[in-house]
């Protein structure tokens, strides 16, 4: 048995920066976070037990010695403007890329466009980079893309997770429908390189592992990729999840993660695997395993 792991593994820098922040305050401070800190419910629950809560209310509830870590998905104008009228004391881990993106579209609608965000309408991301744009709308699919109108003036800019080429195609739509389109490729660097990673060993692979949060975009989007070119893909959360008739004694395995996928759930899988179905199996990287 051979278990290939791709090379960006574990948390991505946004990510990371998140849960140093959230580390660091947590052992001087009472901390809140707005909304679960990433998406990944074993890393929820293990700040959980450090005392680090999570909180969807920005009022008098927040307890004066409470400080509110702002997640990495980031949040609209209201709720800075909520913080400061309370007088709540907060810390923000929004990922500098999903800054960069709010600000194009703060300035794009100080400028009278139209604001076309390309994802998930239902993502804490996407809801948060829209409530910086009066006139803004959400295109999930290459299909709403087509069923758009045209616009004088139009400012696009997408999920960090999107898929590169998805975008692509929507942008090459979007050049017949509007007399100026100013673009902002927000997709960031960790989403893209874990993206041609898992299509490069998804290729290679009888059985490909998606590891990260059932309710993580980029893990889900992760997946989608590893199906366009392998029959046998799998997400899960955590080693429980693995059915021994996965594979054989024979097989090679692909495994990618998450942008959110803590590195003690990939430890406890390559562990697992070994005592449990193959004590020899091969670990190798993607560079040295293709
Ligand atoms: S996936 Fe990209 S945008 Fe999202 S938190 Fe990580 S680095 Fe930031």
């Amino acid at each position: 048995m051979r278990l290939i792991l791709s090379n960006r593994i574990g948390f991505c820098y946004g990510v990371k920066r998140a849960v140093g922040i959230v580390d660091e305050i947590s052992s001087k401070y009472k901390v809140k976070t707005f909304g679960p800190l990433i998406h990944n419910p074993q890393m929820i629950d293990r700040l959980r037990k450090k005392g680090v809560q999570t909180t969807d209310a920005i009022d008098n509830s927040v307890e004066n010695d409470c400080k509110i870590v702002i997640r990495s998905h980031g949040v609209g104008p209201d709720i800075y403007t909520l913080l400061d009228k309370n007088r709540i004391d907060y810390v923000d881990a929004t990922c500098p890329f999903v800054k960069n993106a709010q600000n194009f579209v703060n300035r794009k609608n100080r400028e009278n466009a139209t604001v076309l965000i390309f994802g998930d309408r239902h993502h804490p991301e996407v809801g948060a980079v829209m409530a910086y744009a009066k006139d803004v709308i959400v295109a999930e699919s290459i299909e709403e893309v087509r069923a758009l109108k045209h616009f004088k003036k139009l400012a696009v800019v997408s999920q960090t997770t999107q898929s590169k080429k998805l975008f692509r195609q929507a942008i090459m739509i979007l050049l017949d429908k509007a007399d100026e389109l100013d673009i902002y490729n927000s997709i960031c660097g960790a989403t893209e390189s874990r993206q041609a990673e898992a299509e490069k060993l998804s290729q290679k692979v009888d059985v490909m592992l998606v590891v990260g949060g059932k309710n993580s975009a980029n893990t889900r989007r992760l997946l989608t990729v590893c199906r366009n070119y392998c029959d046998r893909c799998y997400h899960i959360e955590t080693f429980r999840e693995i059915k021994s008739d996965w594979f054989s004694q024979d097989s090679t395995i692909g495994l990618v993660t998450g942008a959110s996928t803590p590195d003690f759930i990939v430890d406890e899988i390559i562990e697992q695997m070994k005592e449990k179905f193959d004590p020899n199996i091969l670990v190798e990287s993607i560079d040295d395993g293709l």
